[in-house]
């Protein structure tokens, strides 16, 4: 195992020292400083992005719910 990564996929820069820090790794090897920005930046991201998604399904039910029930009334309500 080498202890530096070719290739990182994602990389979180140490507002500290600036030090280029492994995603594994939470805290800068340099100076030991927690990495708590980067961690924390993408489980807010995704549950944005849940919600949103929540938000839309729900309104897309309200509205198919809307409708048919809109529907169903008026054919209920007309006089024929
Ligand atoms: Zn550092």
């Amino acid at each position: 195992m080498a202890p530096d990564q070719p290739r990182p996929r994602e990389t979180g820069i140490c507002s500290r020292c600036g030090q280029l820090v492994a995603p594994e790794g939470n805290r800068c090897p340099r100076c030991g400083s927690p990495m708590k920005v980067h961690n924390k930046r993408l489980p807010i991201l995704i549950g944005i992005a849940g919600v949103l998604a929540l938000l839309f399904v729900v309104l897309l039910m309200v509205r198919v719910i809307q409708r048919s029930d809109d529907s169903d009334s008026t054919t209920q309500m007309e006089p024929r």
